[in-house]
């Protein structure tokens, strides 16, 4: 059977915000969601082979082959970026394609030195046959046994997804962008009735880990609907982790350029009319840049 390859923007060796413990993560290029305010726009798309930024690559690190596919040398590329500013797709030409074995090689060249792997993207969930096969190989692995196997998702995979890859899975950690439909659907493109459903289903299954809130001032709604939110989280077990993010301008693009970044009172704010409504442990960003 041909071995499934997922295509990877980036691979983080360690990270300690990607769930529990120090983590290898695994960046997923592409997503269903569209967010006007997306940190990381050139993952949203996959590269479509326009070949608009080839020509501009100031080491010669991209082509074209007789094929018309856009060919990324990483041994020349020196990571100026020119290419995904370039890029009005939203897109980068600049990801690996990888097969398990070769991911499965990477993690056990850091296996000593990490608690666990997290899938994130882009949106994880797009690439879930990747992932599937690649948890089974882990928990069949006798010298990777000791790893656990996140997923940070925007909760947009359907309960039947989910029910593909429970049985590898031992965390989640999920985005509720913002509370009334009209206004996800704005912020990302998309309505966030799944994302709920996500929420609750992860919950009752026990692997949601973390749930994640965006603080927008003035743009989400998260802070409007603390009632709202807070009666959610206190349908989940008091073992996951309510998150505050604030939202900055590191990364995006268009017009949340121009929307006021969130500041610690701010955010101090929210955290306290949140606090007095649940039990949960809600961690506060450690840093407002
Ligand atoms: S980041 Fe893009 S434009 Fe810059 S050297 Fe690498 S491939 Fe070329
Ligand atoms: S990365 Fe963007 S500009 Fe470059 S070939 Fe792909 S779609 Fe076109």
């Amino acid at each position: 059977m041909t071995e499934r390859q997922a295509i990877v923007s980036r691979i983080l060796n360690f990270s300690c915000v990607d769930g529990p413990g120090n983590r290898l993560v695994l960046f997923l290029q592409g997503c269903n969601f569209n967010c006007i305010n997306c940190h990381n726009p050139h993952t949203i798309n996959y590269c479509n082979d326009c070949g608009d930024c080839v020509a501009g690559c100031p080491e010669n690190a991209l082509s074209l082959d007789n094929k018309g596919k856009v060919i990324w040398d990483e041994g020349l590329c020196t990571h100026c970026d020119q290419c995904i500013d370039v890029c009005s797709y939203r897109s980068s030409p600049k990801v690996h394609h990888l097969t398990v074995s070769e991911v499965l090689s990477i993690i056990h060249g850091q296996k000593w030195f990490i608690s666990g792997i997290t899938i994130s993207g882009g949106e994880a969930t797009m690439q879930l046959p990747f992932i599937i096969e690649l948890f089974e190989r882990i928990k069949d692995d006798n010298e990777l046994g000791h790893l656990t196997c996140f997923v940070d998702s925007n909760g947009y995979l359907s309960e039947s997804g989910w029910n593909r890859v429970l049985p590898y899975l031992d965390g989640a950690m999920i985005d509720l962008k913002s509370w009334q439909q009209e206004t996800h659907l704005w912020l990302v493109g998309r309505s966030n009735h799944k994302v709920i459903q996500s929420i609750r289903y992860l919950a009752k299954n026990k692997k949601l880990h973390e749930i994640r809130l965006l603080h927008i001032p003035q743009k989400s709604d998260l802070d409007q609907e603390v009632d709202n939110i807070a009666c959610l989280i206190n349908q989940l077990p008091e073992t996951v982790i309510v998150r505050l993010n604030a939202f900055q301008h590191h990364g995006v693009e268009g017009e949340s350029l121009q929307w006021d970044k969130c500041s610690e009172p701010q955010m101090l704010n929210f955290y306290q009319s949140l606090r007095l409504l649940i039990p949960h442990r809600i961690q506060l960003p450690s840093v407002y840049v």
